[in-house]
């Protein structure tokens, strides 16, 4: 092979695993106990993903109970009343109101093959602990959810859901009852008892769940991508996504990687302004460490102590990251940018009047991102995934 073939594969290799290491981030920062399970889980993953019939029971889930393709809207308003042209990827139309249902099926799929018989996952905005229950009710297996008591009380909307679907709630009242305390707990009884299997929500903790998350949120991209062609003949200029632990942003971006004259945008939870505690914007304002058994940017202090977060979405209130998304902001494939709450309210009342699409208060984030990138550029076309919708956010006061 000649250096520019090895070249072009390291260059394809960039920003993708296959061990769990994304650069220098990534890998399994967990006890021993759970060392071999993670490695089986790796192995069994990597093994079944391409095998054909396991793809064709991914896929027939995904179409005939979650509703995929999900359409790519073109938001005619949005695009007038800004002058630059907007699709909005509509994952709020998945069964169950977001995209975290893609990872859910693919990931229960392959418990039922490991023989599991009970799922344990961690829940913030309600939304992936819905998904959860629902996919446990569909193959009959038995499920516990672990809620922050604060995410509790602000999306009991979501919280009432898991309960009718069938599944257990555990509410936590460590910390302040948010999304890392309900991974905490999480972990916390995945380490007790290693034979359930640990369903995670996001494109966080140890190796393999960044890989397999992202896979299985990776059919975002493929069909924006091939939607986007159809209509438009050419590739976006931008991609819009909201970053909590990263999946939905991870499953939008990740057929776009190597396109370079794609540029990608992410909006982080940035709460009150850019001062910890007040914040949740971690690769704007975190660093690397060890937080919740990987090695990515995390909102900690010189003691490695981790701050207290904010953010007005639960599913964004978070102060770790994935670690493909610590390696695309050191190299800058990809920008992250913190959004405030107030922008983030305007931004879901702007998209509710206008468009008449009620966004998740998360996703609202990514349409306020958006509309600060695109003001002057009338010539460009971009996709912002609509992450969920907003049922959960209607009754709060969002101010
Ligand atoms: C969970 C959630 C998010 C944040 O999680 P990611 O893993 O970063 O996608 C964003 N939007 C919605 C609607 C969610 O439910």
């Amino acid at each position: 092979m000649n250096t520019t073939i090895i070249e072009e594969i390291t260059e394809i290799k960039k920003y993708d695993s296959i061990d769990g290491k994304y650069g220098e981030y990534g890998g399994m920062y967990v006890p021993p106990i759970l060392e071999g399970k993670l490695l089986d889980l790796a192995k069994f993953f990597m093994v079944t993903k391409s095998q054909p019939d396991f793809e064709a029971e991914y896929l027939h889930y995904l179409k005939t109970f979650v509703g995929r393709p999900s359409p790519l809207y073109y938001a005619q308003n949005l695009s007038k009343l800004l002058g630059s042209r907007i699709y909005l990827k509509r994952e709020d139309l998945n069964h169950t109101g977001s995209h975290k249902i893609n990872n859910t099926i693919g990931q229960i799929l392959l418990a039922k093959r490991m023989g599991a018989t009970e799922i344990v996952a961690e829940t913030g905005a309600g939304q992936h602990g819905v998904a959860t229950a629902t996919a446990a009710a569909l193959f009959g297996i038995k499920c516990k959810i672990f809620m922050g008591s604060k995410d509790a009380e602000r999306q009991k909307m979501n919280l009432s859901r898991i309960k009718l679907l069938g599944a257990e709630v555990i509410l936590t009242n460590e910390g302040r009852g948010t999304l890392k305390d309900a991974v905490d707990a999480a972990l916390g009884y995945y380490i007790e008892n290693p034979d359930v299997y640990y369903l995670l929500g996001s494109q966080v903790g140890p190796h393999p769940y960044p890989t397999m998350v992202g896979y299985f949120q990776s059919i975002i991209g493929r069909e924006a991508k091939k939607q986007f062609f159809e209509i438009e003949g050419k590739l976006p200029d931008n991609l819009f996504a909201c970053v909590g632990g990263g999946s939905n942003a991870i499953g939008l971006f990740a057929d776009f990687l190597y396109d370079s004259d794609v540029a990608i945008f992410a909006a982080e939870g940035g709460g009150y302004g850019p001062e910890m505690g007040n914040t949740a914007a971690t690769l704007s304002l975190g660093k690397p460490g060890v937080f919740q058994g990987t090695y990515s940017y995390a909102l900690t202090d010189d003691n490695d102590e981790v701050y207290h977060t904010h953010s007005i979405a639960a599913g964004l209130d978070y102060p770790g990251i994935s670690p493909q998304h610590s390696l695309l902001k050191d190299t800058n494939r990809a920008s992250y940018h913190l959004i405030t709450d107030a922008e983030a309210i305007a931004a879901f009342k702007l998209l509710s009047k206008r468009e008449g699409i009620i966004p998740a208060i998360e996703s609202s984030h990514a349409v306020a991102l958006a509309l600060k990138v695109l003001k002057d550029r009338p010539n460009d076309i971009s996709i912002i995934n609509l992450s969920g919708r907003g049922d959960k956010d209607v009754e709060r006061d969002l101010m």
